[in-house]
């Protein structure tokens, strides 16, 4: 029997198209319906739905709602818009989006290790100097966050030779890695980390853990990458630490407010490089074979998929 899937997402319209079409086509056999194109009939049946972005209003047309899709990785957003609500909330986990982060991780690591920022200086001054190139296997790296993404992270690096300390919040395994969890294991990674990567989720516990006092504690020189999101990383105090020359360089693709204001330092730091949240973009075609299965699995045996804490937020 064909199931009215609601689609609610607060998209552009090209983005909402273009979503509509690889998942009408990943899911063949249902109907995936706009939220405006659905009758009240429609939305009392409805137990699970796609969301992007959705407004916490829209998702009150449904009363029924066990689950939700979220076409995101990261729910943070998504969980406070919803606190109130008791439906599940199931994130993005696709094996591409994980090879894609492992792929940017390892770009900027080598953009970093490489020293290409100070290079592209030199050359803007046309100074000719050669530094020394330690192995990757001198380079330290610390990764906050061994989930979905950072595990495949962790993986890669140590593919090419990195040394890699690995930090989550329950005590975890990675071939290859080091890995250490609560605050005195926090601090461990941070005192011996050349290149510090973030991959944690924006949770209450996570928001402004990278400040003054655990930023200081990162070798001199060392330089961050932040994949995961803004609110993780006080930008005060990384500005500080970068002006008195403590660390040398940040790699920053997420933000508190996006896009970047134009207003905003970070923009022309010499010691920062600023992305446009473009580390690891979902990709349609995978996830929504993702989706589909998701939802087949939900309505031929009634599965929901492992589904976002609301206590710990991730
Ligand atoms: P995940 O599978 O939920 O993994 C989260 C990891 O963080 C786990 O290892 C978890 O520890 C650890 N963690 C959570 N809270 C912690 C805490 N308080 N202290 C220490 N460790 C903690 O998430 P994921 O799929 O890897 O994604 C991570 C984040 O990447 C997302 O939340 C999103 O914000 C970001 N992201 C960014 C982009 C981009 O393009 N920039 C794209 C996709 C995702 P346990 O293992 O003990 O649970």
């Amino acid at each position: 029997m064909r199931t009215a899937i609601p689609f609610v997402a607060q998209l552009s319209e090209a983005e909402e198209k273009a979503w509509l079409q690889v998942l009408r086509t990943a899911l063949s056999e249902h109907d995936i319906v706009r939220l405006d194109a659905l009758t009240a009939a429609q939305r009392e049946a409805a137990k699970v739905a796609i969301v992007a972005n959705p407004a916490p209003t829209q998702l009150a047309a449904f009363p029924n709602l066990l689950w939700v899709q979220s076409l995101w990785a990261g729910v943070e957003r998504l969980l406070v818009k919803t606190q109130e609500a008791d439906f599940a909330i199931v994130r993005m986990t696709d094996p591409q989006l994980a090879n894609t982060m492992a792929e940017a991780v390892l770009a900027w690591t080598l953009y970093l290790h490489r020293d290409m920022p100070r290079y592209r200086a030199q050359q803007l001054t046309q100074q000719w100097q050669q530094h020394p190139l330690p192995l990757p296997s001198e380079r330290n790296i610390g990764l906050l966050g061994l989930g979905h993404l950072g595990k495949s992270a962790a993986q890669t690096l140590v593919h090419h030779g990195f040394t890699v300390y690995g930090w989550s919040r329950s005590q975890t395994a990675v071939d290859g890695v080091e890995t250490l969890c609560g605050d005195r294991g926090l601090a461990d990674v941070l005192r011996q980390s050349h290149i510090l990567i973030c991959l944690l989720p924006s949770t209450r516990k996570t928001c402004g853990l990278l400040n003054h006092q655990t930023l200081a504690l990162l070798p001199p020189d060392a330089a961050l990458i932040n994949f995961a999101r803004g609110s993780i990383l006080d930008t005060d105090a990384l500005l500080d630490h970068l002006n008195n020359g403590h660390l040398s360089h940040a790699v920053l693709d997420v933000f508190d407010e996006e896009p970047l204001p134009p207003q905003s330092p970070l923009w022309s730091h010499a010691n920062i490089t600023v992305l446009p949240h473009i580390a690891a973009p979902t990709h349609k075609q995978t996830a929504s074979l993702i989706v589909a299965n998701n939802i087949r699995q939900f309505l031929t045996q009634g599965k929901i998929p492992a589904s976002v804490d609301r206590t710990l937020g991730y």
